[in-house]
């Protein structure tokens, strides 16, 4: 049978939070009367969060898991979810409760006032240290500023979202992926929901400040060519600072007695300072060229080694 709703969870190594997860979104979702189902996703675990996921499927048919054969990442998590999910609405959380799954309800009865985006937006954070609540500030004001699309300010993946905008995001089968822009993208009514962000229920942040980097990277080069403009504006400026400095230092070397500003000191130091500024603009270019051959090569977004229908139950077939 179709469900109503389907909640996608991306896992990487949360043994500890997956019953409690699971429990919750249970309680959560049998007060709405509808059928649901919870696709887990499994992004290469390595702590046994496999085991409990299977374990999960056994007991609760509505459980189902996506098992990838490697690690791929958080965003490629929850697009294997969204590829799986037969949900009228689809609403992404995640697994550390960080997003409470209480909100879910919320973010259900904007749903059935006809919104078919509802994302919700973090009021406040509890738990998370003054360095990950500052970068997190700053990149959402950064990518809000250059980016094309309006991507509402401190709101995370946890939204839902309506099987036409989930079909729209699952025929864009870009490779860096930015699921929050690519969902402000599709466009449909949109509405925010207010929530307070509590701490992680246990272990520790998947998301290191490398991995956040690549995140903003994917953000900015998804969404806007702002940093090829700033390779123009760098070049200009520096071409316009080389042409005003001509007459200048040929008055001084012809006219006065400042012989030393033009020796082999000030020579070094300019084409030290313009090589870099090309081998900069040469590196923005080379990351959008990165992104060109990742598209080109049209590899799968992730690998599977086991999916919902390995786990279906026999009363199912
Ligand atoms: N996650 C994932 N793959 C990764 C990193 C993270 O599936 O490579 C999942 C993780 O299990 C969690 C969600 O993405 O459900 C968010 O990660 P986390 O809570 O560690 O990020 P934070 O809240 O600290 O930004
Ligand atoms: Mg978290």
């Amino acid at each position: 049978m179709k469900p109503t709703f389907t909640i996608i969870a991306p896992i990487y190594n949360e043994h500890e939070c997956l019953p409690e997860l699971y429990k919750r979104v249970k309680t959560t979702l049998d007060t709405t009367g509808e059928a649901w189902e919870f696709i887990l996703v499994d992004d290469g675990s390595r702590d046994g969060s496999t085991d409990i996921i299977r374990e999960l499927a056994q007991e609760d048919s509505r459980v189902r898991p996506v098992i990838f054969a490697r690690n791929f990442g958080h965003q490629i998590a929850v697009t294997a979810g969204m590829d799986y999910s037969r949900g009228d609405a689809v609403i992404v959380i995640d697994a550390d409760l960080q997003d409470p799954p209480e909100v879910i309800l919320q973010l259900i009865a904007k749903w059935r006032e006809g919104y078919q985006v509802v994302y919700a937006v973090r009021t406040e954070r509890e738990g998370e240290t003054w360095f990950k609540t500052m970068t997190a500030s700053l990149f959402y004001r950064l990518i809000y500023r250059i980016t094309e699309v309006k991507i509402p300010m401190d709101s995370g993946d946890f939204r839902l979202l309506d099987r036409r905008v989930v079909n729209v995001m699952n025929s864009m089968r870009e490779r860096h992926r930015f699921l929050r822009g690519m969902s402000s993208w599709a466009g449909f009514r949109q509405i925010g929901v207010p929530y307070r962000r509590a701490a992680r229920f246990a272990g520790s942040t998947k998301y290191p400040l490398r991995k956040m980097l690549r995140l903003a990277e994917n953000a900015v080069t998804g969404f806007s060519y702002f940093p090829l403009q700033l390779a123009s504006y760098l070049g200009f400026i520096s071409a316009v600072i080389g042409i005003l400095l001509i007459p200048v230092v040929a008055y001084l070397r012809l006219f006065t007695a400042h012989q030393e500003l033009v020796g082999q000191a000030t020579t070094l130091i300019v084409v030290m300072l313009f090589c870099g500024v090309q081998l900069i603009c040469l590196g923005i270019m080379g990351e959008y060229i990165g992104r060109i051959y990742d598209e080109v090569k049209g590899r799968p977004l992730y690998t599977v080694s086991q999916d919902p229908a390995d786990f279906q139950h026999a009363d199912e077939n």
